[in-house]
């Protein structure tokens, strides 16, 4: 097991954003999260990768407790996460911006810089472009760099292929496969389900702070409750306009 969270929960004064919310994913799984917009995904993201302390649980990390780590201890530990909204260094380069990730393991400079040229490679950006002059995928391919910049062995990715067009989905789909190849275990947050359904094998359903339903994609999208707070009737219609049809 390469993380085991459990019963996690995160208050903001008497809101619990996230409610005993339990996470195990094993070494080189692909797992999705899915689940409503204020449903904790974020704030459960936050508590995995140490930019908040969770108020209650427990997270254990290749068998070592790192509940109360700080962010830069988990991301050595090899916790890497993407944010739902980018953060570039706007005055730097792309490659600028993703040394910034690998000086975490490569502490002189030019060896961060190599470093840094094959992921931005990987990445298919543009070591030489200004990062203030990146659009939207631009930008979510450069938060991924970044922290891929860190080797990370558990890559937390937050709605990092949300808002782009149906090609830069193909190529950003392609992107994540190709780093799950590379062996780094990965959680998804997505709201596009077919992109959780051809990448995923097992997704977790998140709810009001937790894990309401799990299984495979097929599964968790024919659960009532799951329909209930998540995907809502339309879906269930096409769903059985589909199997109609099969
Ligand atoms: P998701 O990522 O699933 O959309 P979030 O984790 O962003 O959900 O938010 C979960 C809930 O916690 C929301 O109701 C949000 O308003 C609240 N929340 C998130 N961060 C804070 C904060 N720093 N202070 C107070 N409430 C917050
Ligand atoms: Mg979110």
């Amino acid at each position: 097991m390469l993380l085991e969270a459990r019963n996690v929960s995160k208050a903001f004064g008497t809101f619990l954003a996230v409610a005993g919310a339990d996470l195990c994913v094993e070494e080189g799984e692909m797992i999705g999260l899915i689940g409503p917009n204020g449903a904790g995904k974020s704030t459960f993201f936050n508590c995995l990768a140490g930019e908040t302390m969770p108020t209650a649980g427990r997270i254990v990390f290749d068998g070592v407790d790192v509940t109360r780590a700080l962010p830069e201890a988990r991301a050595r530990a090899g916790i890497g996460r993407t944010f739902q909204v980018p953060t570039a260094f706007e005055d730097m380069t792309v490659l600028g911006n993703v040394m910034v990730g690998a000086f975490l393991r490569h502490p002189h400079r030019s060896d961060a810089r190599d470093h840094a040229r094959r992921i931005v490679e990987l990445t298919g950006l543009r070591a030489d472009q200004a990062a203030r002059s990146l659009g939207t995928p631009g930008r979510k391919r450069l938060e991924i760099a970044r922290v891929l910049a860190t080797q990370p062995r558990l890559l937390l990715l937050d709605e990092s292929l949300a808002g782009l067009t149906p090609s830069e989905l193909r190529d950003a789909i392609a992107l994540v496969r190709r780093i799950h190849e590379m062996g780094i275990t990965i959680v998804i947050v997505e709201h596009i389900m077919e992109v959780i359904m051809s990448l995923t094998k097992r997704v977790l359903v998140f709810n009001q702070g937790h894990v309401i339903a799990s299984g495979t994609p097929e599964q968790v999208v024919r659960e009532e409750a799951v329909i209930e707070a998540y995907l809502g009737r339309g879906h269930r219609r096409r769903q059985e306009e589909a199997d109609g049809r099969a």
